[in-house]
């Protein structure tokens, strides 16, 4: 588990104390439990060179790396509001997503539309496509991070009903809403930098 960039108070009140918590310690450690309990399991079977149903291990597999991974971003995209989070993102990021967009203002809208949009239990991300050199905005079903090799992940939102239901029960586009308060752009741009170093 990847330690919390704050305390569990500080996102608030865009996230509570509450909500962060159980998402944090129930939720994302159930998910890295999950994937050690496969990797294990994997490691018996071919030590004793037992069956194993090979398709469903491996979904189940994808699925919890999927959540930690995913979990691990979301924690770092996000901020204390008014601090790092919130606010527009300027630099290099700023720049793409103006090229990309025409505005900020409308990127806002598509990202929004895009979280508010998934069918289910799923996340909205902002990726660079490392061939094109262009953000692109992808839904994830699930944790299934079908992100091809040159995409690589800036930002996600987590819109899972666990994200939200205690702060907002139902009400996901609320949830959206406030997601915009607590952005750490600086982290945003530092994962660009990166990927074009
Ligand atoms: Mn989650």
């Amino acid at each position: 588990m990847p330690q919390l960039p704050y305390g569990f108070k500080d996102l608030e009140p865009y996230i509570s104390e509450q909500q962060l918590t159980i998402h944090y310690q129930k939720h994302h450690q159930a998910y890295v439990n999950g994937a050690n309990n496969i990797l294990q399991k994997l490691d018996k079977a071919r030590k004793e060179n037992a069956e194993l149903d090979v398709k469903s291990t491996l979904k189940e597999l994808s699925f919890n790396i999927g959540g930690h991974v995913l979990h691990s971003l979301f924690w770092g995209n996000l901020a204390p509001a008014g601090k790092s989070g919130g606010g527009k993102p300027s630099g290099a990021l700023g720049d793409a997503l103006e090229k990309e967009f025409g505005n900020f203002d409308r990127f806002k809208k598509e990202f929004t539309l895009t979280a508010t949009s998934v069918e289910g239990s799923g996340w909205a991300a902002l990726t660079w496509c490392r061939q094109t050199g262009r953000p692109i905005i992808m839904q994830i079903e699930k944790h299934n991070t079908n992100v091809y090799p040159m995409f690589r992940i800036l930002m996600v939102l987590d819109v899972f009903e666990h994200a939200y239901y205690i702060d907002y029960r139902n009400d996901r586009v609320k949830f959206v809403e406030a997601f915009w308060s607590i952005v750490n752009w600086d982290e945003v741009n530092e994962r660009l930098k990166e990927i074009l170093k």
